[in-house]
């Protein structure tokens, strides 16, 4: 006969949870689980039995939603984990196989071994994860992991702290510096070939810094924030993992280093053509809506066709006296007609 020690404890209270999946909602439970209980049959008990899925179980000594979680086999009993550890919480989640992998099951027994090989490694790896949101730019930053995650873009998850916060922090800080000239740049290259316009997949990243409601002048974007920003986006793609799991998604960010790379560049030769315009003896300036002065050379030949405007200019008593030149009356081949001076 048991005595009372050992029936407090053939059972153990156990807090679980339960991620949502395409068959069920998800639950949060406290149960009472008997020792022999494994994870999977709990899991089964909420859940429903279902094919081609794969649980993946986590366990953690403490019920806050920030402990640590440490992997666990689901074939593992209760009594396996609490006699091992205080063990307090599970956490479990349905992972459908691919249809990939269900179709493939038949026939082709490398295809097979190999998909199981790539789920059993998708387990271990992770989308890169949102921070706590304090600003915009925090939101800019959540949203660029969302579009991460819509790719399915993810990294191991002993890399997911460091590296993966550091790429989207990159991204982000490109993005948060062009958010309100997504237009310029834009604009630009309708006019100047070299310059790209802002990539479609970043299309949505704009007008995140609300400048215009904190009474600010919206910074122009200049050489040196371009380059900076441009330089550390291609640095990026050196990194391993685009060229492997993320390499569609490396055309993307190097289209964006490049569209900040090409609108540097055009603000350097904008930069160039002023500095020489202003380095003349007289800079054209505008002088009215559609009114422009622009000095010219003194030329040795004159085309025949405007000798008789060169010579209503050498004529001309007075500098401040303006000269119109008119092609119907003041080119030679209508000379006839009485050229006008003024
Ligand atoms: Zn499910």
């Amino acid at each position: 006969m048991a005595g009372p020690a050992q029936t407090t404890s053939v059972t153990h209270l156990i807090a679980i949870k339960i991620e949502k999946c395409s068959h069920f909602d998800g639950c949060s439970v406290i149960k009472v689980a008997h020792w022999q209980t494994t994870i999977k049959s709990l899991f089964i008990d909420l859940h429903g039995e279902r094919e081609n899925v794969r649980l993946e179980a986590k366990c953690s000594t403490d019920v806050r939603p920030d402990s640590e979680l440490f992997e666990i086999d689901p074939e593992l009993t209760i009594g396996d984990l609490k006699g091992f550890y205080p063990v307090k919480s599970l956490k479990l989640q349905c992972v459908t196989a691919t249809p990939d992998e269900t179709s493939s099951t038949k026939g082709v027994p490398i295809a097979t071994t190999l998909n199981a090989f790539n789920i059993l490694l998708a387990g271990t790896k992770v989308h890169p994860v949102k921070k706590t949101c304090h600003n915009r730019k925090d939101e800019l930053y959540n949203d660029v992991v969302e579009m991460c995650v819509s790719r399915d873009l993810k990294l191991h998850k002993s890399a997911v702290k460091d590296e993966g916060s550091y790429i989207i922090q990159v991204l982000t800080n490109a993005l948060w510096y062009i958010t309100n000239q997504h237009q310029t740049i834009n604009d630009t290259s309708l006019r100047f070939k070299d310059v790209v316009p802002v990539p479609e997949p970043f299309e949505k990243f704009q007008g995140y810094n609300e400048f215009k409601r904190k009474k600010l002048k919206a910074q122009p974007l200049t050489q040196d924030g371009l380059h900076s920003h441009s330089e550390a986006l291609f640095s990026l793609l050196n990194k391993p993992i685009f060229s492997s799991s993320w390499f569609e998604f490396k055309a993307v960010v190097e289209a964006l280093a490049t569209c900040l790379c090409r609108y540097k560049e055009y603000l350097q030769k904008q930069l160039t053509s002023q500095s020489e315009r202003q380095s003349a003896d007289h800079p054209p300036r505008t002088v009215g809506s559609d009114i422009s002065i622009e000095h010219r050379a003194k030329s040795v030949f004159v085309k025949e066709k405007y000798l008789v405007f060169d010579q209503a200019v050498a004529q001309c008593p007075d500098t401040n006296v303006p000269i119109f030149f008119d092609e119907n009356n003041t080119l030679v081949n209508t000379v006839s007609k009485e050229p006008t001076e003024s």
